[in-house]
């Protein structure tokens, strides 16, 4: 079958394959439509959420996946590097147009220990933590942290899986019988023997995380920091953007940007950050993890930025120029956890824009997701009570979003806008664009912030 390209805006590329084809395969094929490209997947799932948008090939057809695409992309995190490192060669080679992101951020970001070095190396701040190879290593570990300490599998963990809160010098005998095989790679997680990673418990006040694109040019445009509520470390809710943040969006910014160069990342990357106190007692940012891939605490930005996370990250992988990232309205987004509500009671409040991923019910499945994003911002709160009350599973939705109708928070989103403008300008003068266009974006940025 021939597909043609709506416009051919890059002649070599037609068709990108994603490994993974889940609902953010789904959304990244989505976004790919109206560029004019197509997307197969390598997935073994052959129902899965993508299949409607492109052909699904199973890991058995990964000839085939290969001759039917021209460039690569990722959209899950435990895809093996060595088929990462395939694809790469591929490119190396000249016969496809490229993998992205590089296999080396996708072997640092499936090893929570590799991840949490390189953070340090980069000088960004990260909880304490320690490599747990042994229990005579854990019990030096809770003695070097003191307790409580949070140990986690360094590999295969997901949505809170593979962790143990050790509180008391007694927890650490059932800690370690529960995860120490994860250490020789004989565990339900992974396969592949790597040390435990012991990490202090972090009293946080809130969870942030930002979200980045970075072009095959190094051009890094970043979104603004948003706030996560997790249920049993599933996603919950995301408020986009995170109220009260501006004094940590350089720091974010900062770390997400350096990690990227780092990697010689192409692509879209998440960054998971607690906010927590430093010596003097101000607010400051620890990282937590790195996600790949675009992330489901940027699903926000598919309605709520002028280009969402998806488009962003299809543009970077073809070699287009990255839309603007800014928020074009403060948003908040839902996860339909294991149930779908009653859809005409959804849609009934006015603000509400949702996206079902096509999959069968199972507990805490993520399954949908909502987006509520009403024409007055004054109807946020009022519409999200409204859409909780109509949701068949409201775990994790019980903690308040951070009100955004009061003078101290319109103020402090008038700043963030301020502060990435003027990021933004500094980064577009370093790309020697041309000055006159800065000052203009720059004013109809904080003319919206206004609003
Ligand atoms: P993770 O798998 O590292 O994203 O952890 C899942 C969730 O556990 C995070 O979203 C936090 O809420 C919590 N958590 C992870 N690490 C720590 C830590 N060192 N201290 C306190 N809470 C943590």
């Amino acid at each position: 079958m021939t597909i043609a390209n709506a416009y051919p805006v890059t002649q070599t590329i037609r068709t990108i394959g994603i490994l993974g084809g889940g609902q953010l395969g789904m959304m990244l094929a989505q976004a790919a439509m109206p560029l004019g490209y197509h997307c197969v997947f390598l997935e073994d799932s052959a129902d899965c959420p993508a299949s409607l948008y492109g052909r699904v090939f199973s890991s058995e057809q990964l000839d085939a996946f290969i001759e039917a695409a021209d460039v690569f992309t990722l959209e899950f995190e435990n895809t093996p590097t060595a088929t990462v490192q395939q694809l790469a060669n591929l490119s190396k080679s000249g016969s496809k147009q490229g993998m992205f992101p590089p296999t080396i951020a996708l072997d640092i970001a499936q090893d929570r220990l590799k991840e949490k070095q390189m953070f340090n190396t980069l000088d960004i701040a990260t909880v304490p933590f320690v490599s747990v190879s042994s229990e005579a290593e854990l019990q030096q570990a809770c003695n070097a942290l003191g307790l409580p300490i949070v140990l986690k599998t360094s590999r295969g963990g997901y949505d809170g899986k593979g962790q143990f809160v050790i509180r008391q010098d007694s927890d650490i005998k059932a800690a370690w019988q529960e995860l120490k095989d994860a250490v020789t790679g004989k565990g339900s997680l992974t396969q592949t023997p790597a040390p435990l990673i012991a990490e202090g418990f972090i009293h946080f006040s809130r969870e942030l995380s930002i979200i980045a694109a970075r072009g095959q040019n190094g051009q890094v445009r970043c979104y603004d920091l948003v706030e996560n509520h997790h249920h049993q470390g599933i996603l919950a809710k995301t408020q986009a953007p995170a109220i009260g943040t501006s004094h940590l969006f350089k720091q974010a910014t900062d770390a997400i940007t350096n990690v990227m160069n780092h990697l010689g990342y192409v692509g879209v990357m998440a960054l998971e950050l607690f906010v927590t106190k430093d010596a003097r007692g101000n607010d400051t940012l620890l990282a937590n993890e790195i996600a790949p891939r675009v992330h489901n605490s940027g699903h926000w930005s598919i309605e709520g930025a002028v280009t969402s996370q998806f488009e962003n990250h299809i543009r970077a992988v073809v070699n287009l120029p990255l839309g603007d990232t800014d928020n074009v309205y403060p948003a908040i987004m839902i996860n339909v956890l294991g149930q779908y509500p009653d859809i005409s009671s959804v849609l009934n409040i006015d603000g509400v824009h949702y996206h079902s991923y096509h999959k069968a019910e199972r507990d805490d499945r993520k399954i949908a997701h909502i987006t509520l994003m009403p024409n007055d911002v004054a109807d946020l709160e009022p519409a999200l009570a409204r859409l909780v009350a109509v949701l068949p599973n409201k775990v994790g939705l019980d903690k308040k979003v951070t009100p955004i109708n009061n003078p101290a928070t319109a103020e402090d989103s008038l700043t963030t806008a301020k502060v990435k403008a003027d990021a933004e300008n500094r980064e577009n003068l370093a790309n020697d664009d041309n000055e006159q266009q800065n000052f203009e974006s720059t004013n109809s940025k904080v003319e919206k912030a206004k609003k």
